[in-house]
């Protein structure tokens, strides 16, 4: 190998330094995505959509566990359908895709490509939902959406399609409801802990920045290394708003016809994004084990003379292995040598590395790196599965706590404007402080550095940590968490 060509297959950028330039070139290295030939587009590569299988999977395991069906939309909206919509959510005006022609012929009504499908599902539900017995009425749809806003691609953050999942619910009082949106922010909470090895903050957005025709919307915020906040998922109660202009009522158990509640609940692959920005450094990516494609590579090192014995041992652990369930990989190119094929895995964000060479034949023994540091152990070749399972707890446990700790170190409080805009200003992450409720009030710090309120505690009567506002001066009526955001 030479040292060329390991320059073009390693990451050249700095994280720390060139965050932006860094990310674009760990996603196309690593092989999860490439840009289309459209802007705004990305093609999703096998590596890269096997982790979003992962996710959807574990979220879409739980959605059913709680009661949610799976259902499929048209992808086109009748304009008409989205005027109807525009009556209640008035500020939703997403840069819409149309479609104005089909074959040879005109379309009489242009369709648009969805931003969303609230306008196209609300209608079947008021058909669907007759009676108390119709009720709760939970439905879930796996797609992508187009919003054609004409911003700099940023895979998996910033494109003009993208995946995501959209939950639409209707029940029959406001308790069931909102019973309902923080089941699921309680699930988007739990795939970022469980499943993407990353604490995030749940709560409230401030009022004015709540989804249109939403009563509330709560948010899951996940930091960024960079010290900005993602909106990780939300979850929605609206309130009777929905039901309210797309008729969906039903008749209760006395005869009395009532208006619904709903929700609605998304994620998209955003999560994706956190998740590679997270976790990955100046050596590529990494991934927690719980998503990643490979969980364990064994890197068999040998001599001509020893070459037969290494591989048949080699081959027996990963049999073993992959017999107990572990996605193992064993990279046996004769083309490569082991420091490749080190880097490479490297690269991938493998979160285990087995070697094995002629010691560990003789003894009897396998050792293991992990990926996030570089831990180095040698262990007994009997057991392998157990020791393997435990050390790829430990990575991911150890992905987490570095995380925890990144957000923990990156909660400030401040007292005043000036101090808001200097603690952000010079270390990002969250700044909190106590807020009088008023749009206004956010306004000079999203002016001076493009900080807002991300979110603001979920329980409504908690106290606010300050009696005052730190920007007016008022009395305080919540805490609000200001962060830059993407
Ligand atoms: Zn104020």
């Amino acid at each position: 190998m030479s040292d060329e060509s390991d320059q073009e297959l390693g990451i050249t950028r700095s994280k720390e330094y060139e965050t932006g330039e860094w990310y674009a070139e760990l996603v196309q290295k690593a092989e999860l995505a490439d840009y289309a030939p459209m802007g705004g587009f990305i093609v999703t590569r096998p590596r890269g959509y096997s982790i979003w299988e992962r996710m959807q999977s574990s979220l879409d395991g739980w959605f059913k566990d709680t009661g949610v069906q799976n259902a499929y939309f048209p992808m086109f909206i009748p304009e008409g359908f989205l005027e109807r919509e525009k009556d209640i959510v008035e500020g939703f005006d997403p840069e819409v895709a149309w479609v104005t022609e089909g074959g040879y012929d005109e379309l009489e009504e242009r369709l648009a490509v969805r931003p969303t499908s609230e306008s196209i599902i609300a209608p079947f539900m008021s058909q669907w939902t007759r009676s108390h017995r119709d009720l709760p009425l939970r439905l879930n749809q796996w797609c992508s959406v187009v919003r054609w806003e004409a911003t700099e691609t940023k895979p998996f953050f910033r494109t003009k399609e993208f995946l995501w999942q959209e939950g639409h619910t209707a029940h029959a009082d406001s308790e069931d409801a909102w019973d309902e949106t923080m089941t699921r922010l309680d699930q988007y909470r739990r795939l970022y802990e469980d499943v993407l090895a990353i604490p995030p903050l749940t709560g409230r957005k401030p009022p004015h920045d709540k989804f249109p025709g939403a009563h509330t919307t709560t948010t899951v915020e996940a930091l960024m290394p960079d010290g900005k906040s993602v909106q990780g998922a939300t979850s929605h109660y609206l309130g009777t708003s929905f039901a309210d202009a797309f008729d969906i009522t039903y008749v209760d158990e006395g005869e009395n016809e009532q208006i619904a509640h709903t929700t609605s609940w998304g994620l998209s692959w955003r999560a994706m994004g956190a998740l590679f920005m997270t976790h990955s450094d100046d050596q590529g990516l990494v991934l927690p084990p719980t998503v990643a494609p490979e969980q364990v590579v064994i890197v068999p090192i040998w001599q001509d003379e020893n070459k037969n014995d290494i591989l048949e041992y080699a081959v027996e652990i990963e049999t073993e292995l992959a017999d107990a369930g572990v996605r193992v990989h064993l990279d046996d190119r004769e083309n490569r040598n082991p420091g490749f094929k080190y880097n490479e895995w490297e690269l991938k964000g493998v979160p285990v590395r087995i070697e094995i060479g002629p010691n560990e034949r003789e003894e009897n023994e396998i050792t293991l790196v992990h990926r996030p540091d570089g831990e180095t152990e040698t262990e007994q070749r009997a057991g392998a599965v157990e020791t393997v399972e435990s050390h790829l707890e430990t990575v991911f446990a150890k992905l987490y706590a570095s995380a925890e700790t990144t957000l923990q170190g990156e909660i400030r409080e401040a007292t005043s404007r000036d101090e808001i805009l200097g603690t952000i200003g010079q270390h990002g992450g969250y700044v909190k402080c106590g807020w009088c409720g008023n749009e206004g009030c956010e306004d000079p710090i999203k002016e001076a550095i493009a900080a807002e309120i991300v979110m603001v505690p979920l329980d409504r009567d908690e106290d606010p940590i300050q009696e005052e506002c730190a920007i007016c001066g008022e009395a305080a009526e919540e805490t609000a968490y200001f962060a830059k955001t993407y």
